[in-house]
């Protein structure tokens, strides 16, 4: 019998192929008191297998191969970290000496303590850590009991030989797990655990493989061998799916395939309208090196490069003027010339930076978030704009500013770049021009735009915020998750006046969210009248696809009856579903 499991949608794609399980977050852990004698020898093991268990983390972490993504470094230098940090140690070495526990009991005993605190923790980036605690205890059972067998821990489970292709199952991966995985050439991952903001998720959607977590019981309910449809599109996954379920989704993959190499010309053709409005196509990035991965999709330049991930590294101290200028200008000069949008720093909310001492807010997200944030700190927020007005001497940089909805605010984010300006001119340091625009993502800002038209060069509709404090809707939040929609006829109305009054006095207008980069939102977009997108790099080629198709003209008219719709979704699936079919015969 069939099963469907619901879990997040992380990254898109279909997968179908038979399931290998990784028996991760499930190991027997044995229970016993051992004599006052063997406590030595008991505090032996443990120091072995942390050592053990570090020794691994370090080869990997050698290992990475060139190409991997950044982030992996980092994730394992966290992991490395608290398997040094003697918090976690002591407290075993504590109840194996005084309560007798054999290592196994005390570490596992330990382990639930840690994340007892962890729950309780009001900093949901510090909760989300939890899986990293987990994963680390657990590399050092596997060392405890392959020191038992006297073996080395199991290496991670090799596809079979089957005409399928392996789909990994597995309760928790930790991002070395997962590349260790990724060697073993998996079509796709399930994972019970996992939310979206996870380290696992981070690593999952750089690997372009479909993947779902926060499937809940997958590894109890699939078993080694079922057949498994992954639906990254939908966060679905199907055990076991009937002959005529399965052979659709094949044909699925087929054309994934397929659409995937026709993208792949569309790289250096324009994206240009049927009827000639040329469409500026740019790239949402985090990292430098993220850079040349645009470039490569063929973006004309970087429309959101958020500059949080600098912060956010809990190991680091905060980064001071020098740091940040290095990391700006490394993105800058990667760019040779094409237009970089770097946005000040959006820190607050599910972007707490771990130990920041922030105090815990009753409702983050309304609270002291974006430029509310740095205007607190001003002298903060003057070293980064001196660094960005720096980098600006090395190639054409926008400065960007998220949550803006005060028009005090305008005036004081006006007042501070003239100051970091006279500042650098008065140490004599180069520095360029900046234009300066500002994220339109609190409601407030889209209902009263003109305010922000005259006070920025240009703007940017940040979807991902402007939808959830319309619908006041937690953005990541799965239990309302359900009521976070995009075609709610007030986004719909809130989007297309902005769009509408900046295109009428031509003001510079971006969409930066996700659904920049969603073809089955571009025909609306377009419609409602903008021609600059910037969105995941991995989404460009298929969103120029969908413009190429486009002819605005009738778009604009048909977007016109979407938005007095009763029901806009209905309008706006029917449409999809009539140009895939026009697509089709016309192929
Ligand atoms: C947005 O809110 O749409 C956006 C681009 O910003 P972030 O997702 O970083 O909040
Ligand atoms: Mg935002």
């Amino acid at each position: 019998m069939s099963i469907l499991l619901q879990g997040l949608v992380v990254t898109r794609g279909t997968a179908v192929g038979r399931a290998v399980l990784f028996e991760s977050g499930r190991i027997p852990v044995t229970h016993a008191l051992i004599e006052a004698h063997q406590v030595e020898t008991e505090l032996a093991r443990l120091h072995a297998a942390r050592a053990a268990a570090v020794t691994e983390l370090e080869h990997l972490r050698a290992d990475i191969p060139a190409g991997a993504p950044v982030e992996l470094a980092a994730l394992l230098d966290v992991h490395l970290l608290l398997l040094q940090d003697d918090a976690m140690t002591d407290g075993v070495r504590r109840r194996i000496t005084e309560q007798h526990n054999n290592a196994e009991w005390a570490l596992v005993a330990e382990l639930e303590e840690f994340t007892r605190r962890f729950d309780q923790m009001q900093d949901s980036y510090l909760r989300e850590r939890k899986p990293d605690i987990e994963q680390v205890v657990e590399r050092v059972l596997q060392q405890l009991q392959a020191g038992r067998r006297g073996a080395a821990r199991s290496e991670a489970p090799a596809p079979q030989a089957d005409e399928w292709p392996a789909i990994l199952v597995a309760h928790d991966l930790s991002p070395a797990d997962l590349l260790q995985l990724a060697k073993n050439r998996f079509a796709g991952f399930v994972i019970d655990a996992g939310g979206q903001a996870s380290h696992t998720a981070i690593v999952a959607r750089s690997l372009d493989l479909p993947a779902v977590l926060g499937a809940r019981s997958a590894s109890r309910l699939v078993r080694a061998g079922d057949l498994l449809v992954i639906d990254g599109n939908a966060g679905g996954v199907i055990v076991d799916p009937p002959a005529a379920v399965l052979s659709d989704y094949v044909a699925r993959q087929r054309r994934e395939v397929q659409q995937r190499q026709v993208l792949a010309r569309l790289k250096k053709t324009p994206a240009v309208t049927l009827d000639g409005e040329a469409v500026e196509l740019l790239a949402n990035i985090e990292q430098p090196d993220d850079v040349a991965g645009a470039l490569e999709s063929g973006a004309a330049g970087i429309g959101l490069f958020r500059s949080e991930f600098l912060f956010m590294d809990a190991a680091a101290p905060e980064p001071d003027e020098e740091r940040q200028y290095a990391f700006y200008a490394r993105a800058v000069e990667a760019l040779h010339g094409l237009p970089m949008t770097i946005r000040t720093v959006d820190l607050g909310a599910d972007k707490t930076p771990a130990g920041s001492g922030v105090e815990p807010e009753s409702n983050p997200a309304l609270g002291v978030r974006g430029i509310r944030r740095s205007l607190l700190r001003p002298d903060v927020f003057l070293m980064q704009l001196r660094a960005l007005l720096r980098a600006a001497a090395l190639g054409p940089v926008r400065v960007l500013i998220p949550m803006v909805s005060h028009v005090q605010q305008i005036r004081q984010v006006r007042g501070l770049l003239a100051r970091a300006c006279g500042q650098l001119e008065a140490s004599g340091r180069a520095h360029g021009p900046v234009k300066l625009g500002a994220m339109i993502e609190v409601p407030a800002a889209a209902l009263a735009l003109p305010l922000f038209q005259r006070a920025f060069d240009f703007l940017s509709i940040g979807t991902n915020d402007l939808i959830q404090y319309t619908l006041a809707v937690d953005r990541s939040e799965e239990s309302v998750a359900g009521l976070y929609d995009p075609l709610h006829p007030a986004v719909l109305r809130l989007l297309a006046s902005t769009i509408g009054a900046c295109r009428q006095s031509k003001h510079e207008i971006t969409v930066c969210g996700e659904l920049a980069g969603d073809p089955d939102w571009t025909d609306l977009l377009l419609g409602m009248g903008l021609r600059s997108f910037s969105m995941n790099p991995a989404r460009l080629l298929a969103v120029k696809q969908k413009i190429r198709q486009a002819d605005c003209r009738q778009l604009e008219r048909w977007v016109q009856r979407v938005l007095e719709s009763d029901d806009p979704a209905a309008a706006v699936s029917a449409h999809l579903k009539h140009a895939s079919v026009a697509l089709r015969s016309a192929a």
